[in-house]
């Protein structure tokens, strides 16, 4: 699968407080990546990066958990590997609001 990864994302945050903790509740992964997304890169994934696919006509952000390097590399095209989790970024459909009564 090949997405760009977005720049300008890192004002954006959600309920769960980092993009790392959002991906960890859902993406469906039992247990932390052993490796960076980007396919042949071995580097210890460190952030969750906001990407979206590309080809696809599906515009909706993603998270996945890439490398400070391949983090850095915005606005580029990556592959990913095939196994790997990705967590959507819409948090209306996945964040339990902040209740505020
Ligand atoms: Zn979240
Ligand atoms: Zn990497």
């Amino acid at each position: 699968m090949w997405v760009m990864n977005l720049n300008n994302t890192s004002g954006k945050t959600c309920t769960c407080g980092s993009w790392t903790k959002h991906w960890e509740r859902y993406s469906g992964a039992r247990s932390w990546p052993l490796k960076c997304g980007t396919k042949g890169c071995p580097n210890i994934p460190a952030v969750g990066a906001h990407v979206k696919q590309v080809g696809t006509g599906d515009h909706l952000h993603t998270i996945v958990m890439l490398c400070r390097g391949c983090n850095n590399r915005f606005g580029q095209q990556l592959e990913l590997e095939s196994y790997i989790r990705l967590a959507r970024a819409n948090i209306r459909e996945t964040c339990t609001p902040l209740v505020t009564w």
